[in-house]
């Protein structure tokens, strides 16, 4: 699992839904392009198409706004075109039409994110994680040591399935990794790999 490409195609009133959906995915080993992060104008969209023929995965994020956007429809057909799996995050079902009727998608619960990263990163996970030997931990988050004057690179790798992740979520059994230079620990929630807390060394 590296380098690997993610194509958010989105409407611009949806970027903070999106940003908020994708702030932990972004710690993954892949690159997230966020369409709409970028100016907006006809011409940077259409080099955006280039950007999507090489992502492995194209992810339409489905909202009342974007629902009939010409430009998320154009990417999800452009994406099925080229054959990049398409894996739809949306608010309603009757979002899920025309390309994509008969694709499995990740409904949008706004009243809980956690549940809705969790089923993203299943999603992900799946379509993503390589059948390689399960001794060799290829799931994981790569992120700069946050001490002063460390920035050493700490990875918390992710051995354990997303039903377990989930039952430890639940139990409020967070997941935790230590960077190997100044020994501070670091805690994330396991639902979400989303960034709990760091915990200096003691003694
Ligand atoms: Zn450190």
């Amino acid at each position: 699992m590296t380098g690997e490409r993610i194509y958010v195609s989105h409407e611009t009133g949806d970027l903070g839904l999106v940003q908020d959906l994708f702030s932990t995915v972004k710690n993954f080993p892949f690159d997230v392009h966020i369409a709409l992060e970028e100016v907006e104008s006809r011409q940077s969209r259409s080099r955006l198409q280039g950007r999507l023929a090489n992502s492995t995965v194209a992810i339409p994020v489905l909202t009342d706004q974007s629902a009939d956007s010409p430009w998320v429809n154009q990417e999800i057909g452009y994406a099925q075109a080229k054959g990049i799996p398409v894996l739809p995050l949306y608010d309603e079902e009757s979002h899920l039409n025309g390309f994509i009727s008969d694709v499995e998608g990740v409904s949008i619960d706004r009243q809980d994110l956690t549940v809705t990263i969790f089923n993203l990163l299943s999603r992900l996970r799946s379509l993503l994680e390589p059948l390689g030997a399960l001794s060799v931990p290829n799931w994981y988050v790569r992120f700069p040591c946050t001490v002063p004057d460390c920035g050493t690179p700490v990875i918390l790798e992710i051995d354990q399935s997303q039903t377990k992740l989930w039952k430890r979520h639940r139990n409020g059994n967070f997941l935790a990794t230590t960077c190997e230079c100044c020994h501070s620990t670091y805690v994330f929630d396991p639902a979400t790999i989303g960034f709990v807390r760091r915990q200096n060394p003691t003694g």
